[in-house]
């Protein structure tokens, strides 16, 4: 039977700050069963979408979406923070709760119009996703959907996401 994902997530009161019950995922990549069913449930995810790359958004994303595209023989795009690519690069500025955040890919990475599928490890707010779709089209990719592992639904960040795009949580907590 395949292992139930929820069972390796890590529930941490408190953390970054007071009040935030973070979902840590590490015992999940730690256990070779669980993190095989992330891979084999996002490869499926893959067949269905048909993306010519992935794309992982810095930092958890990196280790997701790494693992997904060598399982499913596609390229992978790293999405950084600022100052971190050595290459042209296009850059989105996005708004956090208190301040501003940006997000840069390579300039080249995306020009021949690859359609990708954009990877993190959570989506919870959605505004390092939409960030990351608005990127994908300002390099001049085509967007064919996004995939998390998981998903905090309460914060409603799929509806920062573009519409018409599909949505892959494994795990979705509500
Ligand atoms: P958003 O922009 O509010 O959707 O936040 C998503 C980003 O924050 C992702 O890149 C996640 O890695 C990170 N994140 C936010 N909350 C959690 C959590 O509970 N567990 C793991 N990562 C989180």
């Amino acid at each position: 039977m395949a292992p139930d994902l929820r069972e390796f997530v890590r529930d941490v009161p408190d953390f970054p700050k007071p009040g935030i019950l973070f979902r840590d995922l590490t015992p999940l990549m730690r256990d070779p069963d669980g993190w095989q069913e992330v891979i084999r449930q996002l490869s499926a995810v893959c067949e269905r979408l048909q993306p010519d790359l992935i794309v992982g958004i810095e930092s958890r994303g990196f280790i997701v979406g790494t693992a997904l595209a060598t399982a499913v023989r596609l390229g992978f795009v790293p999405v950084r923070k600022p100052g971190k690519l050595p290459g042209e690069v296009t850059g989105v500025d996005y708004a956090l709760e208190y301040g501003s955040d940006r997000l840069e890919i390579h300039s080249d990475a995306l020009a021949d119009g690859s359609k990708v599928l954009i990877i993190d490890d959570l989506l919870a707010t959605g505004g390092t996703a939409a960030a990351c779709a608005e990127l994908v089209a300002a390099a001049g990719g085509e967007l064919c959907g996004f995939g998390f592992v998981a998903e905090l639904a309460a914060l409603e960040g799929r509806r920062k996401l573009p519409e018409d795009q599909p949505v892959e949580s494994l795990i979705i907590y509500s």
